[in-house]
């Protein structure tokens, strides 16, 4: 069992606290993603993980033995960094047999194992090549099959993908993904890349200035974020924000005011007159379709809508995104509707909101 437990780890360099109160613990063959922007703490809690780095405090445990003290070489972890860090004289293949051969294994294993890692990832037609005679995805290819070679116990991934350009990188995130089926080794992912965590991980990280901010599944921590920060973290384009106060019968957003129905009113504990930010995601905003049998009132700006100018269209197919901006207000909200919608920028709408999915946030 290869299981990962952290218990409150903290890291400082010099007077700098990188990361603190950092506890979990990772099942054996899961695959869970560190997310957060960059200098929060991601990569020194995966080196720590390597022994690249030692924790000012607390205990890792790797399978059931606490690695504080244990130095790299002896962790049975393996490592892929975003520059690949492959070695320039050597072919494919001696880059993949490498660590094993360090490891004085048998040649004949060395052999076998260097032909099964490189028809699971596609590299055998490349095996004599040096790698400035790859593609970037080759090479990054190169340094998994390096990793998985060892058949280490743990598997981590800090930032794979970031030197790939786009098509490259969706095609090795869903390479890496089945690799992971098929292995099974549980594996530390490290990315700034919300999209990377939320189609890799079982269970996602989010981390912000060193602390842990949610610990989930992919879709729970999308649909229950725990606070603000994880909920304009996770999601693209990203949870819209709304400053807004607080008023008898709803929310007044640069003067137009939101309308909370009563059950609804209920339950929110607020005061009159608290200032909160709102959050909504683009896909729960809709635009306003008046009835045609209703009456005269049911054009009135009313409930749950808010009027609003087309800023930008963006169509992209499947969907448009359209970007709006609230009268008396600068901030842009994000909108995503169906693909065949036709909308300029200066149109006027009246959006809809769908008050359930509507959260509330301190403000900040
Ligand atoms: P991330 O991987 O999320 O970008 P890092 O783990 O690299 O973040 O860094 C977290 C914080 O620790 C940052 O403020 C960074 O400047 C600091 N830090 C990381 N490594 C060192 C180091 N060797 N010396 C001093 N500060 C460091």
């Amino acid at each position: 069992m290869t299981n990962v437990r952290l218990e409150d780890i903290k890291r400082r360099f010099n007077n700098v606290t990188a990361i603190e109160d950092i506890s979990f613990e990772i099942p054996d063959g899961e695959f869970w993603v560190l997310v957060g922007p960059s200098g929060c703490g991601k990569s020194t809690i995966l080196r720590t993980i390597a022994g690249l780095e030692t924790a000012t405090s607390g205990n890792l445990f790797i399978g059931d033995r606490l690695m504080n003290n244990i130095p790299a070489r002896q962790r049975d972890v393996a490592m892929v960094f975003q520059n690949y860090a492959l070695y320039p004289h050597m072919t494919v293949a001696q880059n993949i047999a490498f660590g094993l051969q360090m490891r004085k294994v048998d040649a004949k294993i060395i052999q076998e194992r260097v032909i099964n890692v490189a028809r699971s990832l596609s590299l055998e037609h490349l095996l004599d090549r040096k790698p400035k005679q790859l593609s970037g995805g080759q090479q990054q290819r190169v340094a998994l099959g390096r990793a998985i070679a060892r058949q280490p116990q743990v598997f981590l991934l800090d930032e794979p993908l970031s030197n790939l350009d786009a098509q490259l990188r969706d095609d090795t995130r869903a390479e890496l993904k089945q690799l992971h089926q098929n292995l099974a080794i549980t594996t530390i992912y490290v990315t700034h890349d919300q999209v990377e965590a939320m189609t890799l991980a079982d269970k996602i990280v989010v981390l912000n200035r060193g602390r842990i901010q949610q610990i989930g599944d992919p879709q729970s921590i999308y649909a229950l974020p725990a606070n603000q920060m994880v909920a304009s973290f996770l999601g693209n384009p990203p949870m819209n924000i709304l400053p807004a106060i607080y008023q008898y019968s709803g929310f007044n957003i640069s003067g137009q005011l939101l309308e909370i129905p009563p059950d609804l009113q209920a339950k929110l504990p607020l005061s009159q007159g608290q200032s909160v930010d709102l959050g909504i995601r683009p896909e729960h905003i809709h635009i306003h379709q008046p009835q045609p049998q209703a009456n005269q009132d049911d054009t009135v700006v009313n409930s749950s809508q808010l009027m609003v100018e087309v800023k930008v269209v963006e169509p992209l197919g499947r969907e448009t995104l359209i970007r709006v901006s609230l009268p008396d207000s600068s901030a842009l909200l994000n909108v995503q509707l169906g693909g065949g919608v036709r909308l300029r920028p200066g149109d006027r709408l009246t959006l809809q909101l769908d008050l359930n999915q509507l959260f509330i946030f301190d403000s900040t």
